[in-house]
Order: structure tokens, then sequence, then C-alpha cells
């Protein structure tokens, strides 16, 4: 039997400047279109996300592979997941600096590894060995970030919220249901502005930034990563789905849990092997587009 496919991506959630509305929804919109394009030839839940993501990662307007947040060090550092709901397989890559889209080292690993997870030069050396061109970080470094940082450095102790503030741009995500009712799910970051090297957020963490089961639900996070994986909120939330509770429900709660638990900020997507999904941000925006196959929708609130 053949199920209706359903794609939601995300392109992070903060306060969206007016000026910048255009570009989020162009993105988002754009990323729908790679990854329908999947679905509708009747195409894996995976490749979808997969190919959502890579052109989310390619729009500097994102903080995910070109045009992502600079580290304390002025360097470019990537995080990103893809998790598969139908075997549970996962591929994960944590700060690495010299691949342009680390989502395809991330189904690289899923898909041609025993590993689930791989880290820094060793994930590089992986993607290399698996096919994937290296770049230099210098070609993932934009001239806004360049300036973003310099500004963030000059004020010192006051910063402003990133999330709940005008400061930041954002992790983008997809999860998938495709026409032999899998669901998958995919994450991409460049983290946080100004993070120490070397640390890793929530969004590349099976269970926290992004997690995919069948039997549960597929689901990508953003926002403050540190409080989102102290609660382990992607499979807080695709459990609740489990327990019975509407994806639309699960997303508002697993929501209200982080900012109620931890004063955390953020936002989430979430889509079950049903079709049914959620969207849901304590962020004054977050973009976000959806299509299944009777409606096309997109907007940066919700
Ligand atoms: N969650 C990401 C992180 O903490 C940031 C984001 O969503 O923009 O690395």
């Amino acid at each position: 039997m053949s199920t209706d496919p359903v794609l939601v991506v995300h392109g992070g959630a903060w306060a969206i400047p007016d000026d910048m509305v255009a570009a989020h929804l162009n993105g988002v919109r754009n990323a729908m279109a790679a990854g329908w394009n999947v679905l509708a030839r009747g195409g894996d839940a995976l490749d979808a996300v997969e190919e959502a993501v890579v052109v989310l990662e390619d729009d500097e307007t994102f903080d995910a592979g070109r045009g992502s947040f600079l580290n304390r060090d002025g360097k470019v550092q990537l995080d990103a997941l893809i998790m598969d709901g139908a075997t549970l397989r996962a591929g994960g890559v944590g700060c690495v600096e010299r691949l342009r889209n680390p989502v395809r080292a991330a189904r690289k690993i899923l898909s041609e590894s025993p590993h689930v997870y791989f880290v820094a030069e060793g994930a590089e050396r992986f993607a290399a060995e698996h096919g994937i061109a290296l770049c230099k970080n210098e070609d993932l470094i934009i001239q806004r970030e360049v300036e973003r940082l310099k500004e963030y450095q000059a004020n010192g102790e006051h910063q402003p919220d990133l999330f709940a503030g005008m400061l930041s741009h954002d992790t983008v995500g997809a999860v998938a249901l495709d026409r032999s009712g899998n669901i998958a799910a995919s994450t991409s970051t460049g983290g946080t502005l100004n993070k120490a090297p070397g640390r890793l957020g929530d969004s590349s963490l099976i269970g926290c930034g992004c997690y995919a089961d069948n039997k549960t639900a597929a689901a990508s996070t953003t926002g403050w990563g540190e409080p989102i994986m102290k609660l382990v909120l992607a499979k807080w939330a695709a459990d609740r789905v489990a327990a019975g509770n509407l994806p639309e429900w699960a997303a508002a709660e697993a929501i209200n849990y982080l900012q109620k638990r931890l004063d955390g900020h953020g936002g989430m997507i979430l889509l079950d092997a049903r079709g049914r999904f959620g969207i849901s941000h304590n962020t004054p925006r977050m973009a976000w587009a959806v299509r299944t196959t009777k409606e096309e929708m997109s907007g940066i609130s919700r």
C-alpha cells in the first residue's frame, strides 16, 4: 500500500528581521522543491531530507554550510546528522571544517560505515575516502560573518540573547515521509556565534537535534543547543507521539518543556509515519515550509 508523501523543512528559529524574511522564505521553498522532487518520483524519505538540507546548506542565508556563524577563533565548524526511521541507521559529523555539505558526509556514514558518528579530521578523512571533495575553511567564511563576529567580540559581556534577540540566524532541518511509509530526519548547523572551538551543539546528536523512528516520529530542532541537548528534546517529542499524541501537540509541548524547564528558546518540526506533522517555536519567528499531496505552505511564524 502506498502512503502519501509529506515533507517539512525549517531554516531556523529566531527574531528574523523583516529585511531577511524574503531570503528565508525563498530558502525554505527552494529546499522544499528539491526534497519534494525526490518524494514525488517515489524516492526515499532519506534522500528527500538529504537533498532539502543540501539546498539550505548551500544558501548563505542560513547557519549551515557556507555562511555559518564563526567560532571564537574565526573558523566555521559544522555539525550534521541524518537518520533513517525504517532502520534507525544514522550518520553524524561534528566539528568539521572542510566540508561544504556536511549532510553528504553524514549520509555516507549512514550508508557505508559500521560507525554512526565521526568528528573533526576523522570525519573529513572519512568523507574524502568516500569521494567527497574537501574545501578550505576559508571557502565557508563570508564577510557578513567576519563582521558579525568582530561586533560580537567587541561587545564583551554585554550580549543580547542570541535566539530571542536580533543577532542570530540559524540551523536548518528537514523531516520526510515517503510513499513506502518510511520517515527520515536531518539537521545541519554551524552552531552558535563565537562558540568555543570543539563545542558541539544539539543539532547532530541523535535524539537531541534530530531523530527518526518509523514507530514514533521524525524530528529536527533548532535554537539554543545546550538546553535542547540536556532535555534530549527530539526523542522526548517522538516518545510523546508514540504514546498516542498528535505531532502538533507534541511539538508544542516539547517547546513548552524547553522553555519551562531550562528557559530555552528554539523550534521543532515533527512528523509521524501517518503524515501528521507539527511545527512549533517560542522565538518570534521560524522559517518553515510544508508540502503534502494536497497542499503547500510556508511561513515565518506558526
Ligand atoms: N541548535 C544549534 C546549536 O546549538 C544552533 C541553532 O539551532 O541555530 O548548535
